[in-house]
C-alpha cells in the first residue's frame, strides 16, 4: 500500500500537494506492521491507513513550517495529540502537505512553497487553506488527510475538490500541537473520500487531552454509521443563505432541487430565517485577525526559525527586519489589521462589537438547531476560482467565506459532502451543520445525503 501511494505521489509532483514525503520511514513502518501481522498480533484500528498531514500540525522530529519562511528549518519537538493517536492506532503518516501560510487564505496561493493545483482542472485552485490536504485525497495520494479549519479551511477545499471534509465541534479534537492561527476558532479537521473513513479517523483522534485546556471533556461516542437510514430527518435551510445575491444561480437551482429530493425521500425540509448572515464575514475577520496578531507575535526571529542576516541592529530593528523578511503579504496584512482592531482607541468599535455579533450568531444558531436535526446550506457560493483570479482583491476572497465561517463562530460541527457538477465542469458540495457534539448524527445525515446523491467523490486517477 505504501509503495502504491509513493508511486502515485511521484506521478503527481506537479500538483505541489506535498511539502515532504516520508518515504523511507513510511516503508519502515509498513514492514513493522507486516511483521506484527505475521506474529499474529492484533493491530490498531487504523492499521495500514495512509494519512497525509497538513504542515501546521506538529510531528516530532519532522519539519513543520505552516508554509511560512519564518519557520524555515524548524523541526517539531513533540507530536500533536492527533498525530500521537493516529500513530498509536497504527496509521502510517506519509508526508506533510502544503497549505496557505499559517492557514490564512482560501486558495493555497499564500504558501511560501507555491500554489497547489486542483487535480480536476490545473488552471484552478484547490481552495484553502488546507489545499494540499484536499488534493492529496482528491488525487488519490493517500487514504485520508488532516487539515485545520478556522473559517472553512477543511470544508471549502473539500467542496472545490469534490471530496468530503469535516470540521468537528470546537474542542472535540485536541489542538495540542496545532500551530495556532485564531485559537477560539481553530479545529483540526479530516478529509476523506467517504463518510466512513472520516468517521473512523475522528473516532481515533477525538476526545479529552490533558495537554489542551480547551478540549471538551465529553466522552467520545461511537461514530460507526447506522447501516439503515430509515430515520427521516428534520432539516432546515437558511433562506438568507439560499437567496444570497452572491450565490451562483446554477448552484442555487441545484440546492433547491436537492431539498425537494430530500423531501421526497421522507425528510422534512423547512426554511429558517438567519438575519445575521452579512455580518458573519466582518465579525470573523475582526476576531481572527485580532487573535492571529497575538498568536503570531511569538515569531520574532529569536525563538523560532528565520532571523535576519543583517548585523548591528538594535532589538526593535532586529524584530522588524526578521518579521518583515519571514512573513508573507497576507499574514502581514492580518497582523496589521488585528493589531489595529485591538488598539486602545478602536477596541470597542471593532473587537467588542464583533464579540457581540458572535454572541448573537451563537444564540440564533442554537435556537434553530434545537428545533431541527440539521441545517443544510451551500459550502461556498461558487466553484473553484481560477489561479490568480482573486489574489488582487482580498475582500472578494474573504466574502467567499460567507457560508463556512458561521460554524466556526458558533463552534458547531459542519461537514461538506460532494453534491453536483457545475456546467463549468467543477464539483460543488452541500454543507451540513448540527448542534455541538452531535457528530454522530452529522455523519449519519452526511452519509444519507451521499447515498442519495448521484455524484460520487471526485477521485482523479
Ligand atoms: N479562508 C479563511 C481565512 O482565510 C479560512 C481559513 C482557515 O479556516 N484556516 O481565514
Amino acid at each position: 500500500m505504501v509503495r502504491y501511494y509513493l508511486e502515485r505521489i511521484a506521478g503527481a509532483r506537479h500538483l505541489n500537494a506535498f511539502l515532504e514525503v516520508y518515504e523511507t520511514e513510511a516503508l519502515e513502518k509498513a514492514r513493522e506492521l507486516d511483521a506484527r501481522i505475521s506474529r499474529g498480533e492484533t493491530l490498531g484500528p487504523l492499521a495500514g491507513v495512509i494519512v497525509g498531514n497538513k504542515d501546521v500540525i506538529c510531528y516530532k522530529d519532522h519539519k513543520v513550517s505552516a508554509a511560512s519562511r519564518i519557520l524555515e528549518g524548524f523541526t517539531s519537538l513533540y507530536s500533536a495529540t492527533a498525530i500521537e493517536r493516529l500513530l498509536a492506532a497504527d496509521a502510517i503518516i506519509i508526508g506533510s502537505l502544503n497549505c496557505d501560510e499559517f492557514a490564512m487564505g482560501s486558495t493555497n496561493e499564500n504558501s511560501a512553497f507555491g500554489p497547489v493545483l486542483n487535480a480536476l482542472d490545473t488552471t484552478r485552485v484547490p481552495g484553502g487553506s488546507s489545499g494540499g490536504s484536499a488534493v492529496a485525497v482528491q488525487a488519490g495520494l493517500c487514504h485520508v488527510s488532516l487539515g485545520s479549519d478556522t473559517g472553512g479551511s477543511v470544508r471549502q477545499p473539500a467542496d472545490f475538490c469534490g471530496i468530503v471534509g469535516l470540521k468537528p465541534t470546537y474542542g472535540r479534537i485536541s489542538r495540542y500541537g496545532l500551530i495556532a492561527y485564531a485559537s477560539s476558532f481553530d479545529q483540526i479537521g479530516i478529509f476523506g473520500r467517504n463518510i466512513a473513513d472520516v468517521a473512523a479517523v475522528l473516532q481515533v483522534i477525538a476526545g479529552p487531552d490533558e495537554f489542551d485546556s480547551t478540549v471538551a471533556q465529553q466522552e467520545v461516542p461511537d461514530y460507526q454509521l447506522s447501516p439503515a437510514h430509515n430515520k427521516s430527518y428534520k432539516i432546515a435551510y437558511l433562506k438568507d443563505a439560499l437567496y444570497h445575491e452572491g450565490l451562483d444561480t446554477e448552484m442555487r437551482a441545484a440546492y433547491t432541487g436537492f431539498f425537494e429530493e430530500l423531501e421526497t425521500a421522507g425528510n422534512t425540509v423547512t426554511a429558517a430565517d438567519f438575519a445575521y448572515l452579512d455580518y458573519v464575514v466582518p465579525a470573523y475577520y475582526v476576531l481572527t485577525t485580532a487573535e492571529a496578531s497575538s498568536n503570531l507575535s511569538r515569531y520574532d526571529g529569536v525563538k523560532f526559525g528565520h532571523r535576519t542576516a543583517e548585523k548591528n541592529l538594535d532589538l526593535t530593528e532586529f524584530y522588524k527586519k526578521s518579521r518583515s523578511e519571514g512573513f508573507g503579504k497576507e499574514v502581514k496584512r492580518r497582523i496589521l489589521l488585528g493589531t489595529f482592531v485591538l488598539s486602545a482607541g478602536y477596541y470597542d468599535a471593532y473587537y467588542t462589537k464583533a464579540q457581540q455579533v458572535r454572541r448573537l450568531v451563537v444564540d440564533k444558531l442554537s435556537e434553530i438547531l434545537s428545533q431541527y436535526d440539521a441545517i443544510l446550506m451551500p459550502t461556498v457560493p461558487c466553484t473553484a476560482f481560477k489561479i490568480g483570479e482573486k489574489t488582487e482583491d482580498p475582500i472578494a476572497m474573504y466574502l467567499a467565506d460567507i457560508y463556512t465561517v458561521l460554524a466556526n463562530l458558533a463552534g458547531v460541527p459542519a461537514i461538506s459532502v460532494p453534491l453536483r457538477r457545475h456546467s463549468n465542469g467543477m464539483p460543488f458540495g452541500v454543507q451540513i451543520i448540527t448542534k455541538q457534539f452531535d457528530e454522530a448524527n452529522l455523519l449519519n445525515i452526511a452519509d444519507h445525503v451521499m447515498q442519495m446523491n448521484s455524484v460520487k467523490p471526485s477521485i482523479v486517477d
